[in-house]
């Protein structure tokens, strides 16, 4: 047994230090991005947040209407295949990702559709819950052996080491992240994670050494989370909760004393274990919990306040692209981060 001691750090632990800047608005800062993948050689241009492919937040409806905004989405993998040939066929599907796990019907599926439409799929999002495994590393190898032209990102995983290995068997954009989502229970059930923000700075440092990059993903709760994720290295970052929610989650909304509320869950929860299939498999825990949060109306209000907010944390940095944000960055650890007099809600 051994124990790190040097403090690790997550984003409620530091604030970001304002400096002086010549930007007099907000408007005057541009929050896209372009990247030039390592493996795929394919470029990146738009905003670099993606919505998480989890039911209620990586749909058809998110893809369309975040894409307007360059908002990019990992679409979930339980769409059947004609609805997924039909959307590839009908939309723009610049920003989006196509996901799957290491199931054999995701396999299965995936096969069928390049079948049927060889070229249309850009990018892809190879998603586990432990991206630690070596029968994942050799899942990545075959996936960029077989489709060595589309972008691959895949995670997750939180320590410099695996990033490498990662990215030095196929993958442009490793995804950094494990038990800090919002509805993730692995750090309850099994005691393992990593605090989100050292892990993105260290996963950054490690990937961008190698020419890759990574997505952090979970965990935020704010844009002001966002921007530390992007201060701290992350290239892309992933939400799920934040964009809960709303219309566009394609969710039942449960009326109740005059309220409007929606489920939303983790994607092996067992609500989405009993969806998807047919139960919760013996051998795995549920790690993933179901919560009722209230409907908020469409996603476009959500994002562009996302954005803002993001924008504006450039101001305060003198950073004129989001490309800067990160060298211009210090972190100040603090024990308070709000003024919660009035509650903690806005
Ligand atoms: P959020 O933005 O809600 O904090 O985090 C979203 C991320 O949580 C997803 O992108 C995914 O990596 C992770 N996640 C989603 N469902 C589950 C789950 O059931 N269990 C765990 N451990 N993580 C989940």
């Amino acid at each position: 047994m051994r124990i790190e001691e040097d403090i690790k750090l997550d984003f409620k632990d530091v604030l970001i230090r304002p400096k002086r800047s010549t930007l007099s608005s907000r408007k005057e800062v541009d929050i896209s991005r372009e990247f030039t993948f390592k493996w795929s050689g394919k470029s990146f241009n738009g905003i670099p947040i993606i919505a998480a492919n989890m039911d209620g937040v990586g749909t058809f409806a998110m893809a369309k209407k975040l894409g307007e905004s360059k908002v990019g989405v990992a679409v979930h993998k339980h769409y059947p295949l004609d609805d997924l040939l039909s959307f590839y066929d009908k939309e723009n599907t610049e920003f989006v990702w196509y996901s799957i796990g290491m199931a054999k019907d995701d396999d299965a599926k995936l096969d069928a559709f390049l079948k049927k439409k060889p070229e249309s799929i850009e990018r892809i999002c190879l998603d586990v819950a432990n991206g630690y495994s070596e029968h994942f590393v050799d899942f990545v190898k075959r996936t960029r052996d077989k489709l060595p032209e589309v972008t691959i990102m895949a995670g997750n995983v939180v320590t410099g080491e695996m990033v490498e290995e990662l990215i030095l068997s196929g993958v442009d954009v490793v995804k950094v992240g494990i038990g800090p989502g919002s509805v993730c229970t692995t750090r309850k059930k099994t005691g393992v994670g990593y605090p989100q923000l050292s892990a993105i700075i260290e996963c950054a440092d490690a990937a961008h050494g190698l020419g890759g990059l990574i997505c952090a993903d979970g965990g935020c709760t704010s844009s002001g989370d966002i921007a530390k994720a992007f201060g701290a290295g992350a290239d892309f970052v992933m939400l799920g909760g934040m964009l809960a929610g709303h219309t566009e989650s394609e969710q039942e909304i449960i009326e109740e004393d005059g309220k409007q509320f929606l489920l939303f869950y983790g994607m092996s929860s067992d609500t989405a274990m009993n969806k998807h299939k047919g139960g919760v498999a013996e051998y795995r825990a549920s790690e993933g919990k179901t919560v009722r949060i209230p409907y908020r109306g469409h996603v476009e209000e959500t994002i562009q306040d996302i954005l803002g907010g993001v924008r504006s944390t450039c101001t305060y940095v003198g950073a004129k692209r989001l490309k800067e944000l990160s060298k211009r960055t210090s972190f100040v650890r603090v024990t308070q981060q709000l003024n919660t007099v009035f509650g903690n809600e806005q």
